[in-house]
């Protein structure tokens, strides 16, 4: 059994095959599929299951803590199935969104954030650029229109 699968059962939730399908598909990859592009996955290996089962079940595993919802401006929330803290790379041609561990950014100072009333539980940074592949493509029109 995963530890993730034991921390369900551990929790007295059963993990239903539905569930077990939603979470090996998210922890299968590392580039943070949205819910759609799980969907297509889970139903790959379950032909027929519904769009809102899997968005549903996705909602299930958040709220247990088994899987990260990231946001970024401008995208469709995507899953994270890294539980400590990493920081994103996101591309703004693209939208893909790559990891990045950076010891310094975890030890950030964090603002002082009593005086609005607020308390930080938790950070993560995300930088905005090209990934590579748009990178070199932009590279590329860049030189045919010269
Ligand atoms: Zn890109
Ligand atoms: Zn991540």
């Amino acid at each position: 059994m995963t530890a993730a699968a034991e921390r369900i059962a551990a929790q007295g939730i059963p993990l239903t095959v539905q569930r077990r399908m939603v979470l090996a598909a998210a922890l299968g990859r590392d580039d943070h599929p949205t819910a759609d592009e799980l969907h297509a996955e889970v139903a790959g290996v379950v032909p027929g299951i519904a769009r809102g089962t899997v968005y549903r079940t996705l909602d299930t595993l958040v709220d247990l803590g088994l899987l990260v919802r990231v946001h970024h401006p401008g995208s469709a929330a995507r899953y994270d199935a890294r539980l400590e803290r990493h920081h994103h790379l996101v591309c703004e041609a693209c939208g893909a969104i790559r990891d990045l561990e950076d010891r310094r950014l975890d030890r950030l100072a964090l603002p002082d954030t009593r005086k609005h009333g607020f308390r930080i539980t938790d950070f993560s940074v995300h930088f905005r650029g090209l990934c590579r592949g748009c990178a070199r493509s932009a590279g590329r029109s860049a030189h045919s229109s010269s």
